[in-house]
């Protein structure tokens, strides 16, 4: 059994690199959450198929089965198990949802990176990796600008070689400080629209 469009976010601007997204709704519209189903299910941007899951329906649990594949790694098979949980309606009847595995959130839709979880999960995953490494690199430009005799302000320029200091050096280093510090900008303006 297959199903397609379950919408792999191809236009929308990607936050976190290349992420799939499976939407609870979109499954029950499909029947496939009725407990015993199995097979896989596809995703598709602009009529190409661009990837796809197995996945297996228990009666409290869906279960995807995927390979991930890390940086530079072994493809690794991963088993991930998401949870079900159900809300009354209004006018009788249940809704079904994701239970979030990180942070048990009640979700209709999981996104994907090596495991599935909620949008919130991994924007704060995003968030703090691209923080520490914006936080880096200012650090070392800033200590670059010390060693220069520059100010701490990433924004002024470093005019003068320090005595006793090689001009290769200098421009060496300045172009570092230079580099970091744009590299830091540049992060910090995707994340924030400005720089702060
Ligand atoms: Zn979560």
């Amino acid at each position: 059994m297959g199903g397609y469009g379950s919408g792999q976010k191809c236009d929308s601007k990607k936050t976190t690199g290349s992420q799939y997204m499976i939407d609870i709704r979109w499954m029950k519209k499909q029947g496939l959450l009725v407990p015993g189903t199995s097979g896989s299910m596809s995703w598709e941007c602009r009529g190409k198929e661009t990837g796809d899951i197995g996945y297996r329906v228990e009666n409290n649990r869906l279960i995807l089965q995927y390979q991930n594949k890390h940086r530079g790694g072994e493809w690794e098979s991963i088993e991930d198990e998401i949870s079900f949980t159900w809300t009354p309606c209004n006018y009788g009847g249940k809704r079904q949802w994701f239970l979030c595995p990180k942070c048990n959130r009640r979700i209709a839709v999981i996104y994907g990176g090596k495991f599935y979880r909620c949008r919130h999960c991994y924007d704060l995953v995003y968030d703090s990796q691209q923080e520490n490494t914006a936080d880096r690199l200012m650090r070392k430009a800033r200590k670059i600008r010390r060693r220069l005799g520059g100010s701490n302000n990433l924004m002024e320029p470093i005019l003068f070689k320090p005595k006793n200091m090689h001009q290769k050096t200098f421009d060496r280093l300045r172009k570092e400080a230079d580099s970091a510090t744009n590299l830091s900008c540049l992060i910090i303006r995707q994340r924030f629209g400005f720089y702060p």
